[in-house]
């Protein structure tokens, strides 16, 4: 293998190479995952963290102000030119002592890492621009994924602000929040509504693009997890390079897991960070595949050994009961996710814990988060309902440092926050009462009042 960077199997005892212009995204030889891989001898990898301060200076170049390809030496497979960014990446780390509070946690402790600031409003924009990057090196005309939502937003918006791809969308029925699908109608993709839920669309996609030749940008693209260790970079910039004690992260398809325990394996093996923090990963109780597997059967990465059958069995076991995931948490409503290997490593290397939280837990997190001055989706918040559990658990201590990751924006999913702080319990139940949410605990409710000046007055003295 001459080349510097090239695709290459997770399994060390498989390790089959392919080159950087494969695009099935799976082993030739034992149909797992694949890997982005890195000549690292040849390459030129900083040698000090601190070295991308110096891009600071340089924002008014579109490689150094986006939050991607600014630190493009850690993820070097594509030429400058040939990079598609629009400007994603450049998010918030913020302190916020309010959900320090809320999550048990001593003040200056947690850190929210807000990537609903995306040009898309999710973090998906991290790892879309890797791979329309790795599109476009590939030549490719057309490109598709199945979606919960922000995915399908992601691919259409770099489309729409390239115009060098068509989007295909694959969504599942029902299932799909009314801001992601009016971004995919909006930015103009081409939106294929399948009769099933997300599962069943990974699955279609998978077999299409693969007959059609169309490029798939689903999370097994492990170019896409190479945007998304970006994420990690900027939140150890943020912290001047010091490395926190704990990443908190949802768990959907296990992409961000995955990327994440990538970015901290390779910085310690390159000796930029002294040791990897631990990362928890939270999963939705209705969508809890990854907990079952790993918290109560046990399943470890095992050195790229891990016991195939047991995944199997419990795979089989779902589709015997007929078990469909069921969250609110839409974007983290998946009970097969893709990256179950890779994140298995993951949480290997990183000292991993992996927890799941109820809808309850998830909507009155999302409310404090809200309070405390960030706004974000369901989904996200599972990683402060989480951060909470952990810190009850004592598992994360009061005074560990640590950042949960606000995966997606707040108005992605307005129908769940309205109903949440509605005063009518028709509304609360038709959103919440059938995900087992019981009440709104930190609701805000609006005032009703007359039409009728003083009483409109006397309602603000009252309540303001
Ligand atoms: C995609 C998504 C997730 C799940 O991330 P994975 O990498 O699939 O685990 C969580 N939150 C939001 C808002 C998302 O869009
Ligand atoms: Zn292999």
């Amino acid at each position: 293998m001459t080349d510097l960077a090239y695709q290459r199997c997770i399994h060390p005892s498989c390790g089959a190479t392919a080159s950087l212009d494969d695009t099935s995204f799976q082993c030739a030889a034992c149909g797992s995952l694949m890997d982005v891989a890195y000549d690292w001898d040849r390459l030129h990898p900083p040698k000090n963290l601190r070295e991308f301060e110096a891009k600071w200076s340089r924002r008014s170049e579109p490689l150094e102000v986006s939050g991607v390809w600014r630190f493009r030496e850690l993820f070097p497979f594509a030429r400058d030119e040939q990079i598609m960014t629009i400007g994603e990446g450049q998010t918030l780390t913020q302190r916020s002592d309010s959900v320090a509070k809320f999550a048990g946690m001593n003040s200056g402790r947690l850190f929210l890492q807000y990537e609903g600031m995306n040009p898309s409003g999710s973090f998906k924009d991290n790892g879309m621009t890797a791979a329309f990057t790795h599109a476009r090196m590939v030549g490719a005309r057309r490109a598709a994924c199945a979606s919960t939502g922000n995915t399908s937003a992601s691919l259409a918006i770099y489309c729409a602000a390239t115009d060098l791809m068509r989007a295909v969308i694959f969504i599942g029925s029902g299932k799909i929040s009314y801001g992601k699908l009016a971004q995919a109608l909006d930015h103009g993709a081409l939106t294929v509504q399948i009769a099933g839920d997300f599962d069943d669309a990974l699955a279609r996609v998978q077999q299409i693009s693969k007959k059609l030749g169309i490029y798939l940008v689903n999370s097994v693209n492990p170019f896409r997890l190479e945007g998304q260790k970006t994420i990690m970079y900027r939140i150890l910039e943020a912290l001047r390079w010091e490395v926190p004690d704990w990443i908190v992260v949802p768990g959907g398809n296990l992409g961000n897991t995955s990327a994440f325990g990538k970015a901290f394996i390779e910085l310690v093996d390159l000796g930029l960070i002294p040791h990897a923090p631990r990362l928890a990963v939270i999963n939705a109780a209705g969508a809890n595949t990854f907990f079952q597997l790993y918290e109560r059967q046990g399943l470890r990465w095992n050195g790229g050994r891990l016991d195939q059958g047991r995944v199997d069995a419990y795979m089989h076991g779902m589709d015997a009961a007929n078990a469909r995931a069921n969250t609110l948490a839409s974007a983290i409503e998946i009970n097969r996710p893709v990256n179950l290997p890779k994140a298995l490593r993951a949480v290997d290397r990183c000292g991993g814990v992996v927890r799941e939280v109820t809808d309850q837990e998830i909507m009155d997190a999302k409310a404090k988060v809200a309070a405390g001055g960030l706004g974000c989706e369901p989904a996200s918040a599972a990683s402060v309902a989480g951060a909470k559990k952990l810190r009850a658990e004592g598992v994360i201590g009061a005074d560990e440092r640590i950042v949960c990751i606000l995966t997606g924006h707040q108005l992605k999913d307005p129908t769940a926050t309205v109903a949440y702080h509605s005063a009518d319990p028709k509304t609360f139940e038709e959103v919440l009462g059938t995900r087992g949410i019981r009440r709104a605990n930190f609701a805000n409710r609006a005032v009703q009042v007359p039409n009728d000046l003083d009483e409109i007055i006397k309602a603000i003295e009252v309540y303001a």
